[in-house]
């Protein structure tokens, strides 16, 4: 079989399981298996794959004809401009989440900070920044071990494995450090929502980043009440927080001697993003 039938034949299984971007899920897979860009794999569509390739394909078709998101199958996200390496308990980055990053890297531009990041997953935020700021250093922490293996191979791949260190615990267990700057992307998801997200996360993303308690605020609060005994005076805390949730946490912050600086919405208008600075 050449990648040109391998590519159509894809697609159209893909198509019959209502897979909208069958054409390109399709290319996706293929150049995955022959560890090409798809770019490489589109314009040498005469090339002819082996049985095992073949194999394995319809191994990720059929994967993908059951919603499993291809960023799991590929095991891959481009986030901030990287690849990110991802496993069956890291959230996939989102979007949304560049926002953060791209404000907090104009915030500390080029300068030497402490970072931590609490629930880093993949590590998104804490490597994309690290990898800007060349002279700053930080700490992931992650409740799932599998989860900051991803994240420690992310950090070799960006080369900026010295410079984190990474630890399997609870960020409760933090003490005696003090942070320039705490990020967080929580579980922020109230949990009687949960049933009515999209097969696709519910089926696949890990509960545990997704589960916010009855109000959804339960992590969100406790990063916050910690994070005053382990963040510089003036440090900066940012959190990402679910739809609706600002005016509450907004009180929270400034109940527990935080001042709001910024708020960064999505392209939908909702305040997606929390910048708050200690002790003003
Ligand atoms: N920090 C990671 C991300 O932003 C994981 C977040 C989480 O697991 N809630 O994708």
């Amino acid at each position: 079989m050449r990648a040109i039938e391998a590519i159509k034949s894809g697609s159209h299984l893909l198509r019959e399981s209502k897979v909208e971007s069958h054409i390109l899920d399709s290319e996706l897979l293929l150049a995955k298996i022959l560890k090409k860009s798809r770019e490489e794999i589109l314009i040498n569509l005469d090339q002819s794959l082996t049985a095992s390739e073949i194999l394995t394909f319809n191994k990720f078709l059929n994967r993908r004809s059951k919603k499993e998101p291809i960023a799991y199958i590929l095991k891959e996200k481009e986030f901030w401009s990287k690849n990110f390496f991802l496993n069956n308990d890291t959230l996939i980055p989102r979007p949304e989440t560049e926002l953060l990053v791209e404000y907090l890297l104009k915030l500390y531009n080029k300068k030497q900070i402490t970072i931590l990041d609490i629930g880093t997953g993949s590590g998104c935020i804490i490597l994309s920044i690290l990898s800007e700021l060349k002279n700053s250093t930080g700490v992931a922490v992650d409740i799932s071990s599998k989860a900051l293996k991803a994240a420690k191979k992310n950090a070799y791949n960006f080369k900026v494995l010295e410079r984190v260190k990474f630890y399997n615990k609870s960020f409760e267990a933090i003490f005696n450090k003090k942070f320039d700057l705490i990020v967080s992307n929580p579980p922020y998801i109230e949990r009687k929502d949960l049933k009515n997200l999209s097969c696709d996360i519910k089926k696949f993303e890990p509960l545990v980043a997704l589960d916010g308690g009855n109000d959804g605020l339960d992590l969100i609060k406790k990063v916050i009440y910690k994070s005053k005994y382990i963040i510089k005076r003036f440090g900066t805390l940012a959190l990402e927080i679910g739809n609706g949730q600002y005016r509450k946490v907004s009180k929270i912050l400034t109940d527990n001697n935080f001042k709001i600086k910024n708020i960064i919405k999505d392209n939908k208008n909702n305040v997606r993003c929390v910048i708050a600075i200690y002790g003003s």
